[in-house]
């Protein structure tokens, strides 16, 4: 039994055998053949040295435009590994002696040379293994026919082990097998993090050297609670997780009575609870954590695991989906914020040095209007189905904000012109999540019908900490002062031009920071629908006189670390 400790990303309990993915790990079946197989078997070998070849090319040009020539000569030792006679004769040879199909051979006398090469006492030969892997299981992938590995193919439930998962790789799994996932990168707000938590499963991220660790099969528990990750667990531990598995889904039924009951204080404050939504299959789930509406749908998933970007007719057909099945509740219709850890191949961002500091969101979208026009447009025209919102991301001042507004205005005039229906009245709103926003909310109050604040990017830029960076992780504070003094500022300053104020960053759904923002006097919190249940039953526990007076002295607090102390105590005093 091994224990590793990583960082908590989605709450529960599962366990299940490890599958590793990613780095990628074959299984090659050993595969008999005959006499009359061997040359058809030489010539798949070739082929696939060939493809891998062209794919190395292609992959060393597209770096030497991007990034230079220096880095594009890494792969020269690759193209070098692809030629290495002794290898290749090494495996004809066996192939005809062994009569064992060329995918099993290659992959035995790919072990065997990275064996020895990790034997020997030489740096430079020892950081050829990873050349000779890398190109390896290119090879060994083309032999195979096979394509990155997806989690279609899953027959039980699984938990993914992987180096890192991308936002899409985590939305791929969606429907699939997979029970919870650990990876050895990563952050607590990543959007790999947050996609978890949509889909209901544990995962523990930054569990630094954990892969290396796990073999395909082993059995692994996911405590995805205190950011625990066991590896071959003895039978008492097994049994301790088997309860506190059972006692979570036993808390989560009890909050899930009072699911439908009114988000009202004691002292009879109503306040909004709403949902993130990242597809639109996730309306089920909104539905039945008594969500009041949407306050936050990630349009950029559709974008993802596919080839052309969604046509205006397919987005339409979802946001009316959304908003009909919502309605009369309303939904947040996020404008596409891609790029930071969001990547999508159709639109070929180039890679930067800081995406997150870089071509994102909003910039993207006004630079690229042929791309924002018909999300705009797909929007405006499922309108008329629901109550929908409109919402900017990463709206750094007035001027972008303005921007956006004009170019709404231009394809509202078009529909007009068509006749299309639409509701001329959306109310549109902007995130808060550039501290430039921060400071200019009464001036972007002139552009914007209602403010969220997306504390994931806030907290990202204010503090200076790469949000999905699991090294720099433990800086990563939402009850730092500097964040509470900033999220009272945007109210106090949204509130004094008439203009209400939600929250839909993951710091909305810390249990014990409820008190804090309601006492500073935000209107609506929007969070993963799981965390609904047993934000209401917080929220119906308060009152607004004292959670008035928590936020005062959470605000005369001196470091991040008491601010939590003090939280915690607060809502272990209040709710028990
Ligand atoms: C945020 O930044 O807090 C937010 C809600 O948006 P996203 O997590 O998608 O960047
Ligand atoms: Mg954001």
């Amino acid at each position: 039994m091994i224990k590793f400790k990583g960082i908590a990303a989605a709450s529960g309990i599962s366990i299940g055998p490890a599958y590793k993915m990613g780095k990628e790990e074959f299984t090659v079946p050993k595969q008999e053949i005959g006499d009359a197989d061997i040359p058809l078997q030489i010539q798949i070998f070739e082929e696939a040295l060939i493809k891998t070849r062209r794919e190395i090319i292609d992959l060393q040009k597209r770096i030497a435009t991007e990034m230079g020539q220096e880095e594009a000569q890494i792969f020269d030792a690759h193209l070098l590994v692809l030629e290495d006679r002794m290898l290749i004769e090494e495996v004809i040879s066996r192939l005809k002696k062994e009569h064992l199909s060329v995918a099993f051979i290659f992959s035995e006398v790919l072990k065997k040379y990275i064996e020895v090469f990790s034997k020997i006492e030489d740096e430079y030969l020892k950081e050829r293994i990873a050349d000779i892997n890398d190109v390896g299981k290119r090879i060994l992938r083309n032999l195979l026919g096979k394509e990155r590995k997806g989690f279609e193919d899953l027959k039980e439930k699984v938990v993914v082990v992987a180096h890192d998962l991308s936002p899409s790789d985590t939305a791929a799994m969606h429907k699939q097998n997979v029970c919870a996932f650990v990876t050895d990168i990563g952050g607590k707000t990543s959007h790999t993090a947050i996609m978890a938590k949509s889909l209901e499963i544990p995962a523990v991220v930054g569990v630094e050297g954990v892969t290396a660790r796990i073999k395909t099969g082993d059995l692994l528990i996911v405590d995805g609670v205190t950011g625990t990750v066991i590896i071959e667990p003895d039978e008492e531990t097994l049994r301790i997780y088997q309860e506190e598995e059972t006692k979570l889904k036993g808390i989560a039924e009890k909050f899930l009575e009072s699911k439908d009951l009114p988000a009202v204080t004691l002292d009879g404050h109503s306040i909004e609870v709403s949902a993130n939504i990242e597809l639109p299959e996730e309306v089920a789930s909104v539905k039945l954590h008594g969500a009041q509406g949407i306050g936050l749908y990630r349009t950029e998933f559709l974008y993802m695991n596919r080839k052309d970007p969604p046509t205006e007719e397919e987005q339409y057909q979802a946001y009316k989906y959304v908003a009909e099945e919502l309605a009369p509740h309303p939904v947040v219709i996020r404008t596409l914020d891609l790029g930071g850890d969001k990547f999508l191949s159709q639109f070929e961002i180039p890679t930067e040095i800081e995406p997150f500091l870089g071509w994102r969101a909003i910039r993207f979208c006004l630079a690229r209007q042929d791309v924002f026009k018909v999300q705009l447009r797909a929007v405006l025209r499922a309108s008329v189905h629901g109550k929908l919102k409109l919402m900017y991301p990463m709206i750094s001042g007035l001027e972008e904000l303005k921007q956006a507004n004009l170019i709404l205005n231009e394809v509202k005039e078009e529909l007009r012109s068509k006749n299309i229906p639409f509701n001329s009245d959306i109310e549109v709103g902007a995130m808060i999540e550039v501290p430039s926003a921060a400071m200019t909310v009464d001036l972007l109050s002139r552009e914007a019908h209602f403010f969220s604040i997306g504390t994931n990017d806030l907290i990202q830029y204010s503090l200076a900490v790469d949000r999905a960076n699991e090294k720099v992780a433990y800086l990563y504070e939402p009850t730092h002062p500097a964040v509470l003094r900033m999220i009272k500022n945007i109210i106090d300053s949204a509130h004094a031009n008439g203009i209400k104020v939600a929250m839909c960053g993951e710091m909305a759904g810390e249990p014990i920071l409820i008190p804090i923002l309601l006492g500073l006097g935000l209107d609506e919190f929007s969070m993963p629908p799981l965390l609904i249940p047993e934000t209401k039953y917080i929220i119906r526990s308060l009152k607004v006189s004292q959670v008035k007076d928590i936020a005062l002295q959470a605000l005369g607090l001196a470091t991040g670390k008491e601010v939590e102390d003090y939280a915690q105590a607060k809502l272990k005093e209040i709710i028990g």
